[in-house]
This record gives structure tokens, sequence and C-alpha cells, in this order.
């Protein structure tokens, strides 16, 4: 440990418990990254704060020694989002993990930003209402935020920047605000739930949410719908939607993935190009959404629609779903998983995954192809031979050939997953010269660069 470490760490443990600070390495190395390709950086200390307070001192150190602070969920984000690049010191939100309200009648609950997905809906099940977010991995509520995650159901529910209706942020000096309220709206101020949401850690710690909650609703059904194409499928989707079905999940899993879903999940779905939706209502109303469904999809060459109605069956699908990624990392041992991520309008997605399923091909790499296609949302899931440079080399420009794609045609270079480190050279040209209002924000909230940095806007 170096002199300077070791008096930081004796200045936090003036302000925390000896046991909510540590320099261990195992523990340093579980924080130096999370679920993505990039390569792993170690943090120098790791805390543990238990109250906002907390979180205020710790700021109130880093700024006294200009040492960089690392907010960190559950590190499953995929993007390099929580590795110290500069090292510093990473505040573990894990036990900032309390439920502190469920104001049923509002449809808000209010969290500490450790709460995991899961954890919410466990609870909020006794009251019959659900969270809507769900992406693949269980994550934290925090982390969520800070990436503006988003998941299946987003096409009915929104994504998470829909959810929030306040934070409690901890700011670079210490200071404690709140970017929002408790009303269904306002038009008060500056958008500060907007800006601080999807920040990556990079202007402020979140350490209290009020997030918005759904009824469970009265009836469900999930369906599995094979096509000959991807085209088809896509089409299909385009279809459905512009008849204006409110359909609550609408997922493309291309044939490669079926293989990986049937061999890791063992179920025996048809190997072909598929849609996974679930419908949301009523009975009336689920009734005349599925029988239009069904004969828009046969109208793109379905090849056959089979329904899940019954709790088990319907988990059995969202479960084979939610854990491709892990199909494919179990299915390809050695190889690493490296995930695109764009989103462009909906007239553009057929395309777009047409010409991402012709490049993999024209590269020879390996991999599957899914997507919130509902959103215009789709990701190429790729395993790759670390080892290998050319193979990654091809991975690099098979990523930036999406990208580009998805750019030009007015789409975005990560539809959920983020910026962290890996589209951080995309950034200039999605934004051009808005980017340098981010730089300004980001100068202005966090005037040493001191939060995540060199994250999202690159200060040196
Ligand atoms: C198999 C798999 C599938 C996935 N599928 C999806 C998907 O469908 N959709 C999707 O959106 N994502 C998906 N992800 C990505 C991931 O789950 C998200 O990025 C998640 O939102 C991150 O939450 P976390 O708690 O793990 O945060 P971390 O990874 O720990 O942190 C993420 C970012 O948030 C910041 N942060 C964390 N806590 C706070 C806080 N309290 N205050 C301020 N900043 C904070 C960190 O500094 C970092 O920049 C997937 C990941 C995996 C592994």
């Amino acid at each position: 440990m170096t002199n300077s470490i070791k008096i930081i760490t004796d200045a936090l443990k003036k302000v925390l418990k000896d046991e909510q600070v540590t320099i261990n390495t195992t523990v340093r190395e579980l924080h130096g990254r999370d679920e993505s390709y990039h390569a792993q950086q170690l943090p120098d200390i790791v805390v543990f704060p238990e109250s906002t307070q907390d979180v205020s001192n710790v700021m109130i150190v880093s700024k006294e020694h200009q040492i960089p602070v690392i907010p960190f969920g559950l590190g499953s984000s995929l993007e390099g989002h929580v590795i110290p690049l500069k090292g510093g010191i990473t505040i573990d939100f894990s036990l900032m993990n309390q439920i502190l309200d469920v104001k049923e009648n509002d449809f808000l609950v209010k969290v500490q930003p450790g709460v995991t997905r899961t954890q919410l809906n466990q609870r909020l099940k006794k009251h019959g209402l659900f969270f809507s977010v769900d992406p693949g991995a269980d994550a934290t509520l925090g982390g969520m935020a800070a990436t503006n995650a988003s998941g299946t159901t987003s096409v009915k529910y929104g994504v998470m920047r829909d959810q929030v209706r306040d934070l409690e942020v901890v700011m670079a000096d210490g200071t404690i605000i709140h970017t929002g309220n408790l009303a269904a709206k306002s038009a008060s101020g500056y958008h500060l739930n907007g800006l601080f949401v999807g920040s990556e850690g990079t202007l402020g710690c979140f350490t209290e949410l009020t997030l918005l909650v759904h009824g469970i609703p009265e009836h469900i059904t999930a369906a599995r719908a094979s096509f000959p194409t991807i085209n088809d499928a896509v089409e299909a989707v385009v279809s459905i939607l512009q008849a204006g079905i409110p359909i609550a999940r609408v997922e493309l899993v291309d044939e490669p993935s079926m293989k990986q879903t049937n061999i890791y999940s063992e179920t025996n779905y048809i190997e072909k190009p598929t849609l996974f939706l679930e419908f949301h209502g009523n009975e009336a109303g689920l009734k005349s959404d599925v029988d239009f469904t069904t004969m828009i999809v046969a109208d793109h060459h379905c090849e056959g629609i089979e329904f899940e109605t019954d709790n088990a069956g319907r988990n059995r699908l969202w479960e084979a779903r939610h854990n491709l990624a892990y199909a494919f990392i179990h299915g390809y041992p050695g190889k690493k998983m490296m995930v695109t991520d764009v989103c462009l309008p909906i007239s553009e997605l057929a395309g777009a995954v047409e010409y991402a399923r012709e490049t993999v091909h024209e590269l020879g790499l390996i991999g599957g192809i899914v997507g919130h296609v509902g959103d215009g949302n789709f990701h190429v899931l790729l395993m790759m031979d670390m080892n290998d440079s050319e193979e990654i080399a091809k991975a690099d420009d098979l990523n930036e050939r999406i990208v580009m794609y998805a750019l030009e045609r007015g789409g975005t270079c990560t539809g959920e997953h983020g910026v962290g480190i890996g589209k951080q050279k995309y950034q200039e040209r999605e934004h051009g010269t808005a980017l340098l209002v981010m730089e300004k924000i980001k100068r202005a909230l966090d005037p040493d660069n001191l939060l995540n940095p060199n994250k999202i806007v690159k200060l040196d």
C-alpha cells in the first residue's frame, strides 16, 4: 500500500466504521470488472456505506485527497462502466438495500440504491404490484437508473428513465440534493431526473430512488411464434406495432440462439427465428389482442404460434429468454462474450438486423442475434477467444459497422447498455457539438473530474 492510500484509508476510517473500508485484494478484484470483456483494473480501496451521510462523507474525503470514486451496484454492466480507469475508491452500495416505503395508492416505491429488481418484485407481489424494468441480469436499482436500463417490457411500460420520479443524489462535493418529486407531472425547473438517469456514476451517487410501479395485470398470455426468416419475424413486429396492439413484450431470438436456448434451458422449442410475445390485460381485451396478433403473424409467413397461458409455461419461456447470454457462455467454454447494442427507428430495424446477420457471416464469427425488437433495439451476442487478436479485431469491426449503420439511419450506438468504455469513441459522431454541452455539465457538477472519471465524456 502506498503512503497516500494509507492516509486516505485512515481518513475514511475516521468517517466510517473500520469494517466498512477495505483494501483486501480479493474484494478489490471483484470490483475491478463488470460482465463485459473489457480488461480488469483494480480500485485502491472499496467502501460499503450504510447511509446517505456515509456516502457524503466519502465524497468529502475524495475531494480533499483528490482521489476518484466509482459507484458500484452489482457489476452487471456490459461496457466496462465500473472499471476504475484511474484507480480510486469504489463505493459498493450492497449494504444500502432497504425498501423504505411502498405507496400503494400512488403506485410509487422509495428504495435505497442497493435494492435489486428481483428483491423489489418479491416484496411488491403482496401488494398486487410489480416493477417493470427487467434487464436480463439481476441488477441494483441504483445501477439500473445510472445506466437507464430497459428490457423485455419496455415496449409497453417504458425504460428506467420513465419510472424515476425522484432521486436523492450525493454530489461531488458531498452536498445532497433531490432531482424530482412525487407528482405524476411537473413543469418546474430543469429536468434533473432526466439528466441524472443514465449518467453512469459520473455526476453523483444515488442514495435513494422513488420509482413508479404498476398493477399486476389481470391476465397474462405468452406465446412463441416461429418464422422462416428473421426478416419475416421483424416485419411481423412492425405490423403488430402499426396495428396499435398494446403488446407487453416482443423479443426476437434467431436460429443459433434458439439452439443454445434448447441446450441450456432443456427446452425443445422449434429452432427457427422466433418471436417471444406477451400480452397483458383483461380477459376480453387480451382475447382480441391475441386473435389480431395471430392473424398478423400469419400474414408474415409464421410457421407456428404456441401459447403459454399457465404460470409455469410462461416462466419457463421468459427464463429461457433471460438466460440466453448464459446459454452462449456455457456453450462456448473458454470464450468471452461481447454484446453489441444498437437501437434504430422501427422502420429501419429489419434492414439493420439483416445487415448484422450478413456481417457476422462475412467475418466468420460465432454468435446469435436477439432483440427487444418492439423498441427497435437488438444485440449480437458474440463468443470470442480473447487470446486470438484477429478474432477480437473482427468483433470490433463488426461492432463498429453495426453502430455506423444505426447512426447513419438516425439510431443510437447504445439502446440500453450504456456508454462505459466501449461506446465512448462514438459519442462525438452521435452527439456532435451537443457533446461539448455534456462536457460543460460534467465540469460544472464535478470540477475535479473525480466521479467515475473518463466515462461517457473524457476530460483528460
Ligand atoms: C446477461 C446480461 C443481460 C443483460 N441484459 C440487459 C438488458 O436487457 N437491458 C439492459 O438495460 N441491460 C442489460 N444488461 C446490463 C446490466 O444488467 C445493466 O447495465 C444494469 O443496469 C447495471 O446494474 P448494476 O447494479 O449491475 O450496476 P453496475 O454494473 O454495478 O454499475 C453500472 C453503472 O452504474 C453506476 N452506478 C451504480 N450504482 C450507482 C449509484 N447508486 N449511483 C450512481 N451511479 C451508480 C456505476 O458507476 C456504473 O457506471 C445485461 C447484463 C447481463 C450480464
